[in-house]
Protein backbone atom coordinates (compact mmCIF):
# COMPACT_ATOMS: atom_id res chain seq x y z
CA UNK A 1 0.00 0.00 0.00
CA UNK A 2 2.14 2.81 -1.23
CA UNK A 3 -0.66 5.78 -0.33
CA UNK A 4 -3.78 6.13 1.14
CA UNK A 5 -6.78 5.88 -0.74
CA UNK A 6 -8.77 9.34 -0.58
CA UNK A 7 -12.10 9.14 1.08
CA UNK A 8 -15.16 9.87 -0.22
CA UNK A 9 -17.15 12.86 0.73
CA UNK A 10 -19.89 11.68 3.25
CA UNK A 11 -23.56 12.51 1.60
CA UNK A 12 -25.53 10.38 3.47
CA UNK A 13 -26.07 12.70 6.70
CA UNK A 14 -29.13 14.69 5.66
CA UNK A 15 -30.41 15.39 8.82
CA UNK A 16 -29.48 18.45 10.57
CA UNK A 17 -27.19 16.44 13.41
CA UNK A 18 -25.17 18.83 15.44
CA UNK A 19 -21.68 18.63 14.66
CA UNK A 20 -18.85 19.30 16.80
CA UNK A 21 -15.41 19.01 16.68
CA UNK A 22 -13.29 16.04 18.41
CA UNK A 23 -9.58 16.66 19.36
CA UNK A 24 -7.26 13.92 18.93
CA UNK A 25 -3.43 14.73 18.85
CA UNK A 26 -3.42 17.85 17.57
CA UNK A 27 -6.02 16.73 14.53
CA UNK A 28 -9.60 17.92 14.61
CA UNK A 29 -12.63 15.70 13.77
CA UNK A 30 -16.12 16.37 12.71
CA UNK A 31 -18.34 14.11 15.52
CA UNK A 32 -21.74 13.87 13.84
CA UNK A 33 -22.28 10.40 15.57
CA UNK A 34 -25.90 10.23 16.45
CA UNK A 35 -27.83 8.60 19.57
CA UNK A 36 -27.38 4.67 18.31
CA UNK A 37 -30.57 1.99 18.62
CA UNK A 38 -28.76 -1.06 17.74
CA UNK A 39 -25.42 -0.63 16.49
CA UNK A 40 -22.82 -3.22 14.74
CA UNK A 41 -19.87 -3.65 16.52
CA UNK A 42 -16.74 -5.15 13.94
CA UNK A 43 -13.67 -6.43 16.00
CA UNK A 44 -10.30 -6.83 13.92
CA UNK A 45 -8.51 -9.70 16.37
CA UNK A 46 -4.53 -9.35 15.85
CA UNK A 47 -3.27 -6.65 17.96
CA UNK A 48 -7.05 -5.38 18.95
CA UNK A 49 -8.39 -8.38 20.84
CA UNK A 50 -5.41 -10.39 21.79
CA UNK A 51 -1.96 -8.53 22.49
CA UNK A 52 -0.10 -9.83 19.40
CA UNK A 53 -0.02 -11.45 15.83
CA UNK A 54 -1.39 -15.30 16.60
CA UNK A 55 0.51 -16.20 13.15
CA UNK A 56 3.54 -15.49 14.22
CA UNK A 57 3.17 -16.37 17.64
CA UNK A 58 3.41 -19.92 16.76
CA UNK A 59 6.76 -19.48 15.53
CA UNK A 60 7.54 -19.70 19.37
CA UNK A 61 7.33 -23.34 19.34
CA UNK A 62 10.26 -23.55 18.06
CA UNK A 63 13.91 -23.63 19.43
CA UNK A 64 15.33 -21.01 16.74
CA UNK A 65 13.75 -18.38 14.12
CA UNK A 66 12.71 -19.26 11.30
CA UNK A 67 14.93 -19.84 8.29
CA UNK A 68 16.01 -16.78 6.62
CA UNK A 69 15.04 -18.43 2.55
CA UNK A 70 11.84 -19.10 4.12
CA UNK A 71 10.98 -15.63 5.56
CA UNK A 72 12.26 -14.53 1.78
CA UNK A 73 8.76 -16.59 0.52
CA UNK A 74 6.76 -14.31 1.69
CA UNK A 75 4.76 -12.18 -1.28
CA UNK A 76 3.55 -9.19 0.31
CA UNK A 77 -0.38 -9.53 -0.02
CA UNK A 78 -0.11 -13.07 -0.03
CA UNK A 79 0.19 -13.62 3.69
CA UNK A 80 -2.11 -17.37 3.97
CA UNK A 81 0.05 -18.77 1.06
CA UNK A 82 3.33 -17.83 3.38
CA UNK A 83 1.64 -18.86 6.56
CA UNK A 84 0.58 -22.36 4.92
CA UNK A 85 4.75 -22.43 4.64
CA UNK A 86 5.19 -21.49 7.90
CA UNK A 87 2.74 -24.36 8.96
CA UNK A 88 4.52 -27.11 7.07
CA UNK A 89 7.84 -26.29 8.19
CA UNK A 90 6.48 -26.28 11.89
CA UNK A 91 4.76 -29.69 11.60
CA UNK A 92 8.21 -31.10 9.80
CA UNK A 93 10.04 -29.78 12.85
CA UNK A 94 8.22 -31.53 15.07
CA UNK A 95 5.89 -28.85 16.35
CA UNK A 96 1.91 -30.52 16.77
CA UNK A 97 -1.48 -29.14 16.65
CA UNK A 98 -1.62 -29.95 20.33
CA UNK A 99 1.67 -27.69 20.85
CA UNK A 100 0.33 -25.35 18.49
CA UNK A 101 -2.84 -24.79 20.94
CA UNK A 102 -1.19 -24.76 24.01
CA UNK A 103 1.13 -21.70 22.39
CA UNK A 104 -1.52 -19.81 21.57
CA UNK A 105 -3.46 -20.20 24.51
CA UNK A 106 -0.74 -18.64 26.09
CA UNK A 107 -1.43 -15.43 24.24
CA UNK A 108 -2.58 -12.05 26.42
CA UNK A 109 -5.76 -10.33 25.50
CA UNK A 110 -5.45 -6.40 25.41
CA UNK A 111 -5.54 -5.13 28.75
CA UNK A 112 -9.41 -4.03 29.49
CA UNK A 113 -10.54 -6.20 26.29
CA UNK A 114 -11.56 -9.64 28.89
CA UNK A 115 -13.88 -6.78 30.50
CA UNK A 116 -14.94 -4.91 27.57
CA UNK A 117 -16.10 -8.33 25.93
CA UNK A 118 -17.25 -9.68 29.02
CA UNK A 119 -19.89 -6.14 29.10
CA UNK A 120 -20.54 -6.66 25.54
CA UNK A 121 -22.02 -10.45 26.60
CA UNK A 122 -24.49 -9.21 28.31
CA UNK A 123 -25.69 -6.39 26.04
CA UNK A 124 -27.12 -8.26 22.65
CA UNK A 125 -30.02 -5.65 22.92
CA UNK A 126 -27.62 -2.69 22.13
CA UNK A 127 -25.26 -4.41 19.75
CA UNK A 128 -24.68 -7.01 17.11
CA UNK A 129 -20.76 -7.99 17.58
CA UNK A 130 -18.89 -9.54 14.93
CA UNK A 131 -15.64 -10.27 14.11
CA UNK A 132 -13.62 -9.46 11.28
CA UNK A 133 -9.79 -11.43 10.99
CA UNK A 134 -6.60 -12.63 8.81
CA UNK A 135 -5.95 -14.86 11.36
CA UNK A 136 -7.64 -17.99 11.13
CA UNK A 137 -10.77 -19.88 12.40
CA UNK A 138 -8.32 -22.64 14.72
CA UNK A 139 -6.23 -20.17 16.19
CA UNK A 140 -9.20 -17.43 16.97
CA UNK A 141 -11.33 -20.44 18.51
CA UNK A 142 -9.02 -21.95 20.78
CA UNK A 143 -7.63 -18.33 22.19
CA UNK A 144 -11.45 -17.55 22.77
CA UNK A 145 -11.84 -20.71 24.37
CA UNK A 146 -9.54 -19.92 26.61
CA UNK A 147 -11.03 -17.38 28.03
CA UNK A 148 -14.52 -18.49 27.30
CA UNK A 149 -15.85 -15.08 25.01
CA UNK A 150 -16.70 -17.10 21.57
CA UNK A 151 -20.65 -16.37 22.45
CA UNK A 152 -19.67 -12.80 22.63
CA UNK A 153 -19.30 -12.70 18.57
CA UNK A 154 -22.63 -13.36 16.99
CA UNK A 155 -20.47 -14.18 13.19
CA UNK A 156 -16.39 -14.73 12.91
CA UNK A 157 -15.07 -13.55 9.89
CA UNK A 158 -12.08 -15.56 8.85
CA UNK A 159 -9.78 -17.84 7.17
CA UNK A 160 -10.96 -21.31 7.42
CA UNK A 161 -8.33 -23.62 9.05
CA UNK A 162 -9.28 -27.60 9.85
CA UNK A 163 -6.73 -30.25 11.11
CA UNK A 164 -6.56 -32.96 8.84
CA UNK A 165 -6.11 -37.23 9.78
CA UNK A 166 -2.63 -36.43 9.48
CA UNK A 167 -2.81 -33.37 12.25
CA UNK A 168 -1.48 -30.78 9.52
CA UNK A 169 -3.26 -27.65 9.64
CA UNK A 170 -5.23 -26.93 6.56
CA UNK A 171 -5.61 -23.12 5.48
CA UNK A 172 -7.89 -21.94 3.15
CA UNK A 173 -8.33 -17.96 2.13
CA UNK A 174 -11.48 -16.66 3.13
CA UNK A 175 -12.87 -15.77 -0.24
CA UNK A 176 -11.66 -13.77 -3.72
CA UNK A 177 -12.31 -10.50 -4.28
CA UNK A 178 -11.47 -7.58 -6.22
CA UNK A 179 -10.23 -4.84 -3.62
CA UNK A 180 -7.12 -3.53 -4.57
CA UNK A 181 -5.87 -2.37 -1.27
CA UNK A 182 -6.33 -5.50 0.37
CA UNK A 183 -4.68 -9.03 0.83
CA UNK A 184 -6.14 -11.36 -1.76
CA UNK A 185 -7.32 -13.99 0.40
CA UNK A 186 -9.36 -11.13 2.40
CA UNK A 187 -10.94 -7.95 2.21
CA UNK A 188 -12.40 -6.39 5.10
CA UNK A 189 -14.26 -3.72 3.57
CA UNK A 190 -16.52 -6.03 1.43
CA UNK A 191 -16.78 -8.44 4.08
CA UNK A 192 -18.65 -5.69 6.37
CA UNK A 193 -20.78 -4.17 3.43
CA UNK A 194 -21.56 -7.78 2.44
CA UNK A 195 -22.84 -8.52 6.07
CA UNK A 196 -24.30 -5.24 6.35
CA UNK A 197 -26.74 -5.69 3.15
CA UNK A 198 -27.73 -9.12 4.29
CA UNK A 199 -29.49 -8.09 7.26
CA UNK A 200 -32.74 -7.43 7.63
CA UNK A 201 -32.47 -4.33 9.53
CA UNK A 202 -30.25 -0.99 8.88
CA UNK A 203 -27.77 -1.02 11.86
CA UNK A 204 -27.91 2.83 13.87
CA UNK A 205 -24.52 3.01 13.09
CA UNK A 206 -21.11 1.28 12.89
CA UNK A 207 -18.68 0.63 15.04
CA UNK A 208 -15.09 -0.45 13.57
CA UNK A 209 -12.36 -1.68 16.04
CA UNK A 210 -9.09 -2.32 14.59
CA UNK A 211 -5.26 -1.37 14.60
CA UNK A 212 -3.79 -2.46 10.95
CA UNK A 213 -3.31 -1.39 7.49
CA UNK A 214 -5.76 -4.09 6.78
CA UNK A 215 -8.39 -2.83 8.54
CA UNK A 216 -8.46 0.87 6.21
CA UNK A 217 -10.50 -1.12 3.78
CA UNK A 218 -13.34 -0.95 6.23
CA UNK A 219 -13.28 2.37 7.20
CA UNK A 220 -13.27 3.72 4.25
CA UNK A 221 -16.70 2.35 3.65
CA UNK A 222 -17.92 4.01 7.13
CA UNK A 223 -19.95 7.34 7.18
CA UNK A 224 -19.99 10.21 9.15
CA UNK A 225 -22.58 8.55 11.69
CA UNK A 226 -20.12 5.53 12.37
CA UNK A 227 -16.75 5.19 14.57
CA UNK A 228 -13.58 4.40 13.77
CA UNK A 229 -11.35 3.24 17.05
CA UNK A 230 -7.77 2.63 16.12
CA UNK A 231 -5.10 1.79 18.49
CA UNK A 232 -2.95 4.25 19.40
CA UNK A 233 0.69 3.91 17.94
CA UNK A 234 -0.55 1.09 15.22
CA UNK A 235 -0.15 1.77 11.14
CA UNK A 236 -4.54 2.40 11.08
CA UNK A 237 -3.71 5.21 12.93
CA UNK A 238 -1.30 6.53 10.92
CA UNK A 239 -3.26 5.76 7.74
CA UNK A 240 -6.41 7.84 9.12
CA UNK A 241 -4.25 10.87 9.84
CA UNK A 242 -3.29 10.53 6.28
CA UNK A 243 -6.44 10.82 4.95
CA UNK A 244 -7.18 13.51 7.06
CA UNK A 245 -4.28 15.53 5.89
CA UNK A 246 -5.42 15.08 2.09
CA UNK A 247 -8.20 17.20 2.42
CA UNK A 248 -9.42 18.63 5.49
CA UNK A 249 -12.92 18.97 4.22
CA UNK A 250 -13.32 15.20 4.32
CA UNK A 251 -16.12 14.14 7.04
CA UNK A 252 -14.68 11.36 7.92
CA UNK A 253 -16.53 9.02 11.03
CA UNK A 254 -16.04 9.85 14.90
CA UNK A 255 -12.37 9.18 15.46
CA UNK A 256 -11.62 7.81 18.98
CA UNK A 257 -7.82 6.16 19.29
CA UNK A 258 -7.36 3.69 22.31
CA UNK A 259 -4.90 2.07 24.23
CA UNK A 260 -6.86 -0.59 26.49
CA UNK A 261 -10.65 -1.99 26.02
CA UNK A 262 -11.81 0.01 28.84
CA UNK A 263 -11.63 3.44 26.61
CA UNK A 264 -13.62 1.25 24.28
CA UNK A 265 -15.75 0.05 27.11
CA UNK A 266 -16.62 4.13 28.46
CA UNK A 267 -16.80 5.26 24.73
CA UNK A 268 -19.62 2.23 24.11
CA UNK A 269 -21.35 2.93 27.39
CA UNK A 270 -21.26 6.85 26.89
CA UNK A 271 -22.75 6.59 23.46
CA UNK A 272 -24.92 4.22 24.79
CA UNK A 273 -26.28 6.20 27.64
CA UNK A 274 -25.28 3.16 30.00
CA UNK A 275 -22.95 4.96 32.00
MG1 LIG B 1 -4.79 -6.44 13.68
ZN1 LIG C 1 -10.55 -4.18 0.50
Amino acid sequence: MEQAPRKRKCDSDQSPTPVCIVHVDGLKYADTMVEPNKILLAFDFDHTIVDGNSDTWITGCLPDPLPVTLKQDYIKGQWTNYMRKVLAYLNDSGVTVGKLKARLKEMQLVEGMAELLCWLASEHDRFDVILVSDSNSLFIDWILQRVDLQHVFGHIFTNPATVDACGHVLLKPHHSHSCSRCPVNLCKGQVLREYVASQPCCFSSIVYVGDGANDLCPVLSLSCKDAVLPRKGYSLMRWIKELLSEDSTNVLPHIVPWDTGFEILQFLQRITGTT
